[in-house]
Parts: C-alpha cells; structure tokens; sequence
C-alpha cells in the first residue's frame, strides 16, 4: 500500500494508478478486479480491518470482495441499487447492455458477496459522508470526509485516460456507463454540495491534489 496522507492509503496495483482501491479508517474502498485479490489481500496484511466499502458493482471494483471477505472475516457495504447486483453476482444489471460491457462483465465480474449493509446519503463509513452520486451504476457512491477534504469518488470521473493511460481529468467512458446524463448531473453534484477536495481519489488514474484543476472541470462540464 502507498500513504497517500496520515489518514489514507492505495493498493499498489499493476499497472499502477490504473484499478484503484483504498484503505482508511480500517476500512477498504473497492476491491480490485478479481485477478488481483491475492495481491491486495498480501498488502493489506497486518492491517486491523474492519469493513470494505464498495463505490459501485461493476466488475473492476468488486473483484476480489468475496475473497477479501472471507479472509479478513469482515462485511461488506455499498449502494442500495447496486446491493442485488453484488449479492447475486449477475453484475451486467448495472452495465449498459452493449457487448463490450457485457464481455468485460462476463471476464472480469467477482464472485457474489453478502452485502452486510445497504448505504444511503448521508450514512457514516467511519469518518466520511456517504453520497449518492448515481449514473455510471445506479448505486454509484462517493465518501467525503470533511476533517481533511478527502474525496473517495470512483469513476464519476476518472483521472486518466482509460484507453492511453495517460493522466488527465475525463468523464468515464460511456459504453461503461448505464446513464452519462445523470452521471454528469451527480459529478456537477459535488459543485452543488461545495465540497473543495484536498484530495480527489479515483478509481482510475492518479489521486489529484489540485482543488482548483478539479473544480475548474466540474464548471465546464456541458449542462
Ligand atoms: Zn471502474
């Protein structure tokens, strides 16, 4: 795991930035596809964990759940709307129905997991604010801890170029997203709300520090 901050740290995945997950607060955000779960289960040894949190049910976030609950003994959470989805496995429920969704469903999806809790707007992970930020999956979540302004956000944005690799604010794309027009409305969400991240955590790409580069790309997203 890399230390992003006192209070946050990111799997060391390969390559790196490019499937993300996190650990704060004895709490792991996502999971990884499932090729990686040993991987993530080796880094987060030693650690006193206590739940994973998932932002949303597509297939290179939930990847090694079930593995990573069965070792740790720990339950599991996320979104009401991307909670069935998770439990039974059959995650093309929550990918639009185009071949190369439903292929990557089909090669990439982790097995079924529990969900122990079903998060709403506002819940508490521990110290971050649950937010309801649908459109890229209908339960898509986002967690904001306001201490420090950190910003776990999945893939309402991704900061990289999913095709090049290459760093650099983007939508995601949206063979990938069941809804764009709402995940556009949930991204200028964070606008609305007037959060001002320290710390922006992608699923993928690099985490941004810069506050004013993020907000400047939330402004001009077409309405
Ligand atoms: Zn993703």
């Amino acid at each position: 795991m890399k230390r992003l901050s006192d209070g946050i740290e990111q799997f060391d995945g390969f390559p790196q930035n490019s499937i993300n997950c996190y650990f704060s607060e004895g709490i792991l955000f996502d999971s990884g596809v499932k090729f990686f779960s040993n991987r993530l289960i080796h880094q987060l040894q030693g650690r006193e964990i206590v739940a994973q949190a998932l932002t949303h049910a597509h297939p290179d976030h939930q990847g090694g759940s079930r593995a990573v609950s069965e070792v740790f003994q720990i339950p599991l959470w996320c979104g009401t709307l991307d909670a069935e989805a998770i439990e039974s496995g059959r995650l093309s429920t929550q990918m639009p129905g185009n071949p190369i969704s439903w292929l990557t469903g089909r090669l990439l999806a982790g097995p079924a997991c529990p969900v122990a809790r079903r998060l709403v707007e506002g819940d508490r992970v521990g110290e971050f604010r649950v937010l309801e930020v649908p459109g890229h999956s209908p339960g898509h979540l986002a967690f904001w801890r306001e201490s420090d302004r950190v910003l776990i956000l999945g893939d309402v944005l991704t900061n990289m170029n999913v095709f090049t690799s290459l760093t650099g604010l983007h939508e995601p794309p949206s063979f990938f997203t069941v809804d764009p027009a709402l995940n556009r409305r949930s991204a200028r969400r964070i606008l609305e709300l007037g959060l001002e991240p320290r710390l922006v955590c992608f699923g993928h790409g690099p985490p941004l520090r810069d506050t004013a580069k993020f907000l400047d790309f939330l402004r001009r997203l077409p309405v």
